[in-house]
């Protein structure tokens, strides 16, 4: 269901008027976790200048330790919906459990299936039947094959809404936090009908490499970018070290949108 060769065309998902799959370029941003309202807000705001409204926060983060910050959960998802309604925007919020799926849809916008659950195939069939888009983000060392048959199961159950998101996968590489395999784009984009992101933040891992590998996507054809910003990463409860501050943000993207890749 998810061929190019069973549908021509590109899949569009709405999102608050944006047409993600349009063939123009499309951006998320947002922090890493939901922390407070005023968090998301500061983000939000800076956002809102660049008439930008695909906002993205995790309530419920898959997190490597147990130890660490789990998100703020349903907490989490009432600021988003706040936050939603006062500045006009989409939200897009994980969701790591099946059974959270209906409850998350009264909140969120795009529900998002993160790396760590890209094969966890009753979360997938669940969230196919869901009339929401899902955003799904390439398994931690998913092949392609891998990856077009995760959005194969959420297809397979009528929801058609799924934007792709590569997000770096294990190599042996150290130099950056996953390998951005870039190449996937197109690849996806040949193989599928459905739109591409290119998660900077999570592939990179490096502060210093959102910019190139962002251009590096619109270049090589995504339909979009997300990238994480938080009002103050050094105090973030999670990726502290590679989301930008609002500073940042404006330089990241003020340079993307004069670049020559953007469409
Ligand atoms: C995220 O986007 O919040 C996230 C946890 O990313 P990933 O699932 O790609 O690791
Ligand atoms: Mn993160």
């Amino acid at each position: 269901l998810v061929s190019r060769k069973y549908k021509p065309e590109n899949t569009i998902v709405n999102l608050r008027g944006e047409q993600i799959g349009d063939n123009k370029q499309h951006f998320i941003f947002g922090p890493c976790a939901v922390e407070s309202y005023e968090q998301v807000a500061a983000v939000a705001n800076a956002m809102k200048e660049k008439g930008l409204k695909l906002l993205r926060g995790g309530a419920y983060k898959p997190r490597t330790s147990p130890y660490d910050f789990q998100g703020l959960g349903i907490e989490g998802l009432k600021i988003l919906k706040r936050i939603a309604d006062e500045y006009d925007m989409a939200v897009i919020s994980e969701i790591v459990n099946a059974a959270d799926l209906k409850m998350a849809a009264n909140y969120i916008d795009v529900i998002q299936i993160g790396s760590r659950n890209m094969q966890n195939f009753e979360l997938l069939k669940e969230a196919g039947g869901m009339k929401k888009p899902v955003l799904l983000k390439r398994g931690l060392a998913a092949t392609i094959e891998e990856f077009i048959n995760a959005a194969e199961y959420i297809m397979s159950q009528g929801n058609d809404q799924i934007i792709l998101c590569e997000r770096g996968i294990r190599t042996y590489e150290t130099a950056t936090r996953n390998t951005l395999d870039i190449s996937a784009v197109p690849i996806l984009k040949q193989e599928t009908h459905l739109p591409v992101f290119v998660d900077v933040t999570h592939s990179t891992g490096r502060r210093d490499l959102l910019l190139p590998a962002a251009k590096a996507a619109m270049a090589i054809g995504a339909d979009g970018v997300m990238a994480e910003v938080h009002p103050d990463p050094a105090v973030a409860l999670s990726d502290s070290a590679q989301q930008m501050d609002l500073k940042q943000f404006d330089h990241f993207f003020n340079e993307l949108l004069s670049s020559k890749f953007i469409k």
